[in-house]
């Protein structure tokens, strides 16, 4: 694979790096993203379970929803592209990821600093009193389960309709500003405000690196546009951020 030499120039200098992720990186560890997905759930749309009024009307139903997205995301594994973004961490002096999933893979791979701009189906918390409660803190009965006080737990994750966490999203938008080399990886970055980031990181004169599919929105304000899985063309990035850099890549 052929890079551009203004892009490898950019990957030589470069001291911050930050990523932002979506959904394409994670359909390349098998997880959907429920739409029109077959099985059990295939005749809901995800907006119809993941926002507050179906919470309250039906609790039940949703916890199932998530218990059975949770065990997806369980047997699924952080992929080659997680894993070299984590491996780029010892290359560069900075490596930030920034992602709208909430499957906690980037964190399994080895990722130390990432901000979830969407939540993370790992976390819970309590409506009454704000407790927070990993999802192995209790045994799931087929009910939605309910916190000491009496207050119902919901699953830690940004519904449709609700805002970005307010400091994820300030530190994403810090990082942006503050990076070298902006990658774009596996979305298309159109929902707002999520989508700011990498204009943020483009009008703050950071390089914008796009690596998807296709073309998106985004291609023609990227600064370099790299199509292909993100499970094979992170790790020749890392790579060769190791070569020229000089640096041990795990
Ligand atoms: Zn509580």
């Amino acid at each position: 694979m052929e890079f551009k030499k203004e892009f490898l120039d950019k990957l030589r200098c470069a001291d911050k790096i930050v990523f932002f992720t979506g959904a394409g990186i994670s359909a390349e560890s098998g997880i959907s993203t429920f739409r029109g997905a077959d099985g059990l759930w295939s005749k809901l749309k995800p907006e119809e379970l993941a926002n507050f009024d179906a919470f309250l009307r039906n609790p039940d139903m949703v916890w199932e929803w998530y218990q059975y997205r949770r065990k997806i995301i369980n047997e699924s594994q952080p992929n080659a592209g997680h894993k070299a973004i984590a491996d780029m961490q010892s290359a560069f002096e900075s490596v930030i990821v920034s992602t709208q999933n909430i499957d906690n893979l980037h964190r399994r791979a080895g990722s130390k600093t990432v901000y979830e701009l969407h939540g993370n189906i790992e976390r819970n918390y309590c409506l009454n009193c704000g407790k927070k409660f990993d999802s192995k803190d209790f045994s799931y009965t087929g009910k939605a389960p309910l916190c000491d006080c009496g207050g119902r737990i919901r699953p830690d994750i940004v519904w449709f309709g609700e805002f970005l966490p307010e400091d994820e999203f300030a530190a994403s938008e810090k990082a942006a500003a503050d990076c070298d080399i902006m990658f774009v990886v596996g979305t298309s970055a159109v929902v707002y405000p999520a989508a700011q980031i990498p204009l943020v990181a483009r009008s703050a004169g950071a390089y914008v690196v796009e690596v998807n599919m296709e073309e998106t929105d985004l291609s023609r304000r990227a600064n370099y546009s790299i199509l292909g899985k993100s499970g094979e063309i992170l790790p020749i990035i890392a790579n060769m951020a190791s070569q020229i850099r000089n640096k041990e890549v795990k």
